[in-house]
């Protein structure tokens, strides 16, 4: 069996579709949705993060904001600069790019967001809401997974679901979005014992646990659906060899390169599963996806837009 691949790339093209006809309907109302981004320092991975997303904004025609503090910023400025994004009615969203640096307070700083622009959906008011069942923000990632096992006509209802990881921002609110969706959700971390009997039982995979390959190909039931959260760069040779034997064409990149980006689950379960992401082109590209789509939900609930129920989406929690 050779898996469907659920590529993510695809699934953000629809979902960019979907938004711009949204987009469209709330212009014809007077209204642009609004992103401001805190970044704060010189973080070279931070800062491809931020620009990838005001070029998301950009491309949909989103209005976007940049703030670049110093790496100096005490909490209180922060939570100056975070106020008055709270009060600017032009602002939707607010994303602070993570981590901050050590002196900062991020609780604080997080839970100073207003939660009716909380777009990343980590305010405890939107997790309060996601763990109700209630319609509000939810995390960027898990949303997007959500999307793929959607848009990918995976059945959810009824389904044996198993999250892998139970992390704030992916593996918490990935199973509540499960539950509330009708799977039965098993949650895994690494004090899990027989991890493989486990998943094998599952007809939902969920990896999100930052370990290359460790997901065996055989501990994935026949047909099941797998959706790998990891994204992991493997920088050793051996590594790469061990993960790659069956993919020439990868390996040779690797060598070329000096380095691949692998998922948590073994490439080789491409075999055994009935769909699956890659790594990379699966859950990564949903990650922007989502924070979009977020924020144009931000807006149509905080602007009480009549375009409000148009697009289905589910950034919800139901
Ligand atoms: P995290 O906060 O480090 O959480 C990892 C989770 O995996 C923890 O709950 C941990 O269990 C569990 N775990 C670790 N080793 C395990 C083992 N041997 N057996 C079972 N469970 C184990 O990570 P995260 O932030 O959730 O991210 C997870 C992965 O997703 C990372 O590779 C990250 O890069 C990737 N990610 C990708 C995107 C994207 O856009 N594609 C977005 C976010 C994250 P304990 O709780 O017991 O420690």
């Amino acid at each position: 069996m050779t898996a469907r691949i659920l590529d993510g790339t695809k699934i953000r093209d629809q979902v960019f579709a979907d938004l711009r006809s949204e987009l469209q309907r709330l212009a014809n109302e007077g209204i642009r949705p609004g992103l401001a981004a805190v970044l704060v320092g010189e973080n070279p991975a931070s800062q491809l993060y931020v620009k990838s997303k005001i070029a998301a904004c950009e491309d949909l025609g989103l209005a976007s904001w940049m703030h670049t503090p110093p790496a100096t910023i005490t909490t209180d400025e922060l939570l100056r600069l975070v106020h008055q994004l709270n009060t600017d009615d032009a602002v939707d969203g607010i994303l602070v790019q993570l981590p901050l640096p050590s002196q900062v307070d991020t609780k604080r700083i997080l839970e100073a967001v207003d939660p009716a622009k909380d777009v990343d959906g980590f305010h405890p008011v939107s997790l309060g809401r996601l763990v109700s069942g209630r319609p509000g923000l939810v995390a960027c990632t898990p949303a997007g997974c959500m999307e793929i096992l959607r848009r990918g006509e995976i059945p959810i209802e009824g389904a044996n679901a198993v999250v892998l990881g139970r992390s704030d921002i992916v593996g918490k609110p990935m199973a509540l979005l499960l539950m509330h969706a009708n799977a039965t959700v098993t949650i895994c971390h690494s004090k899990t014992r027989d991890l493989p009997g486990v998943v094998r039982r599952a007809d939902i995979v969920i990896a999100a646990m930052g370990k290359a390959g460790y997901v065996a190909a055989d501990w994935i039931c026949p047909g099941a659906a797998v959706i790998d959260v990891g994204t992991n760069k493997v920088t050793d040779a051996k590594e790469a060899e061990r993960l790659l034997r069956n993919f020439p064409a990868r390996l040779e990149k690797f060598h070329a390169k000096g380095s691949v980006l692998v998922g948590d689950v073994h490439p080789d379960a491409v075999n055994t599963a009935g769909a699956l992401t890659p790594v990379p082109g699966g859950v990564g590209p949903m990650t922007i996806t989502m924070l979009m789509s977020n924020t144009v939900k931000a807006a149509r609930l905080r602007r009480g837009t009549t375009a409000a129920h148009a697009m289905p989406s589910t950034a919800s929690a139901r």
